[in-house]
């Protein structure tokens, strides 16, 4: 052990001198109170060291002493259901929302331990040697560790054990022994291997209907979603949270202020799984930091984050990452970088920022585990670019590294259009390759549905422009149509409460139905316009308004009501063609 005495403190990051040797990312305790710290510098004797604790009252001359090994975190049965912090340790409640000085991680819980190798066995890393449980909590696998395998020469038999106390011994080949528990501890900033990395085929499923229908985002892929103050992005998160269709959620909060993370704290723990109705904690960790905790525990958050997320990648399932938001880490970034020194780049962001990010994004991916099974990381992180202004850094260097990006605009959010999701201006680089995907499930049109709602949508804007020049009647009856088509694909599909309880999630089976209800509208509406139609009559047709809010009135249980709608659009546009009306006469271009 390696002991260090503080020659000077600036907030969170101490310099030292060494008495010994000290490596790179090595964790540190400082003071009497062990205070957490990680060594982020060397030079010579000279080491810098960053504290993810309260640093208020430490002085010069104070020791520190160094672990031996990097700083790390501990992965194992307790994080699903629970609160912690930026290095995993645990945030009770509310009223205990802080984490004693020195802690360094949860105290071990009492699992439920189910063998699941043979005394003889050979294990390799990432295969299962039993399973863990709580009570009434679900069933998850331990696994050998990435760097462990070998030949299992002692197994405890099914029965309860503290987490952290040893359950199987492995031989390895060299003949040295290792004791497994049910968790283990891995370094914190470093990416848990996989075998291979495999293609991205299917969408993550989210549950909103713009999202999926038209900027859908790969299972093992990666989301940005920037909007201003007040545009949605806590609600989308959540909404994704609830209804998306990863296995496992790890929800990051990054708050501003303590009060905002309070609702996610407060309201978590309520939420139902609208999957399985019972507590969605049971299959999410929530991380959270707020300005009031130390910033080093708030920089280091993200990378505990997608750790937990490769985590249970590992056991061979499927984990959605939330980050909301990624602005409030770069902050910390920022404030860690000046407090060591460094050159201010733009933005007054570190110049390795956009690396940071890339690092970040790149641990998103579908894999095939270590121990053969099949798992993968999304990551979705929110952006709160300030005054709204999308070329700042954080949010032009996210946008190099995600494939699918979502825009939420402070004009929709203000016309209190949810979600908020800009359709112009949002986009998914993998869109085309979910086709097939579509195809199994329910929707072969999807590609040419989604082309035509995109393309109306953009000669919407066109068109606005022109419209408010000179006059909505002025344009020309076919652009008329075009407008009153793109406000139904708005109306009809886009907007979709994340509070209503019929609508804040839809299926892929009634998102597709719901996009040929709205094409089959439009095919009538084209036609009896160009039969001579003025489209101020659209308007009149009574199935106009449930065509509106069939999202909201037409729940998943019951997509059939859909076919009696668009039986009944049939109607009214057959009762309407045999109507003749007095711009019959009319040329149907003016
Ligand atoms: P941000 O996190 O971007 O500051 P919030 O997520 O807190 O913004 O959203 C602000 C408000 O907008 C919410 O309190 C809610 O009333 C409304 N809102 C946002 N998104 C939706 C949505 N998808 N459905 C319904 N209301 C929404």
């Amino acid at each position: 052990m390696s002991i260090a005495t503080i020659r000077s403190i600036s907030g969170p990051v101490l310099r030292a001198r060494a008495e010994g040797p000290f490596a790179m990312r090595e964790a540190v305790r400082v003071g009497e109170q062990a205070l957490l710290g990680e060594v982020v510098r060397l030079d010579g004797d000279d080491i810098m060291v960053q504290v993810y604790e309260d640093t208020t009252g430490l002085r010069p001359g104070v020791t520190l002493v160094g672990d031996g090994l990097p700083l790390a975190i501990r992965l194992g049965p307790g994080l699903l259901g629970h609160i912690f912090d930026g290095l995993l340790r645990p945030l009770g409640g509310l009223d205990s929302a802080f984490v004693a000085p020195g802690m360094r991680r949860a105290p071990p819980g009492v699992f439920t331990f189910t063998p699941l190798a043979a005394v003889g066995a050979s294990l390799a890393a990432g295969q299962p040697f039993g399973e863990a449980s709580a009570e009434g909590g679900r069933v998850q696998r331990c696994l050998v560790p990435p760097d462990a395998g070998g030949e299992v020469v002692e197994i405890a038999a099914a029965g309860s054990y503290a987490e952290s106390a040893s359950v199987c011994t492995l031989r390895a080949t060299d003949g040295g022994t290792r004791a497994l528990a049910m968790s283990h501890d891995w370094p914190v900033r470093v990416p848990r291997p996989a075998r291979s990395r495999l293609a991205a085929e299917a969408p993550l499923v989210t549950g909103q209907r713009i999202l999926d229908s038209l900027f859908p985002v790969a299972l093992g892929g990666k989301a940005a979603i920037p909007g201003g103050f007040g545009t949605g992005k806590t609600v989308l998160l959540e909404a994704l949270a609830k209804g998306c269709s990863a296995d496992v959620i790890v929800y990051l909060g990054c708050g501003e202020r303590g009060n905002e993370l309070a609702g996610v704290l407060e309201e978590f723990p309520q939420l139902t799984d609208p999957r399985t109705g019972r507590a969605l904690m049971e299959r999410t960790v929530v991380i959270a930091n707020t300005s009031n905790m130390p910033v080093a525990a708030r920089e280091a958050s993200i990378y505990s984050a997608v750790t937990v997320a490769e985590y249970f990648r590992d056991q061979g399932l499927h984990v959605a990452l939330m980050a909301d938001s990624t602005s409030r880490w770069a902050e910390a970034l920022r404030e860690v970088s000046g407090r060591f020194g460094e050159l201010p780049g733009e933005g007054g962001y570190p110049a390795y920022l956009s690396s940071r990010l890339a690092d970040f994004y790149e641990r998103a991916a579908v894999v095939e585990t270590l121990g053969a099974g099949r798992g993968s990381v999304t990551l979705i992180g929110a952006i709160s670019p300030p005054s709204g202004d999308f070329s700042e850094p954080v949010t032009s260097h996210t946008k190099r590294y995600v494939r699918a990006y979502w825009a939420l605009d402070a004009k929709r959010a203000q016309a209190r259009f949810y979600p908020a999701v800009h359709p112009l201006q949002s986009y998914a680089e993998d869109a085309r390759s979910f086709a097939p995907w579509w195809a199994t499930h329910g929707n072969a049109q999807w590609l040419a549905l989604r082309k035509r709602f995109l393309t109306l949508l953009d000669e919407q804007a066109r068109l606005e422009r022109m419209a408010r020049i000179i006059g909505r009647d002025a344009l020309p009856v076919r652009q008329q149509l075009t407008l009153f088509c793109a406000e139904l694909v708005n109306d009809a599909f886009l907007r979709q409460s994340a509070f209503s309880p019929v609508d804040r999630v839809c299926s892929p089976q009634r998102q597709g139905a719901m996009m040929r209800l709205i094409a089959k509208f439009i095919d009538h509406a084209e036609a009896a316009v160009g039969a001579g139609l003025h489209p101020e009559r659209l308007a009149t047709l009574a199935c106009l308004r449930p065509v509106q809010r069939m999202g909201e009135e037409i729940g998943d249980d019951a997509i059939e009501r859909l076919a009696e709608l668009e039986a009944r659009i049939d109607r009214e546009f057959a009762a309407l063609a045999a109507t003749p009306t007095p711009e019959a006469a009319d040329a149907p271009d003016r």
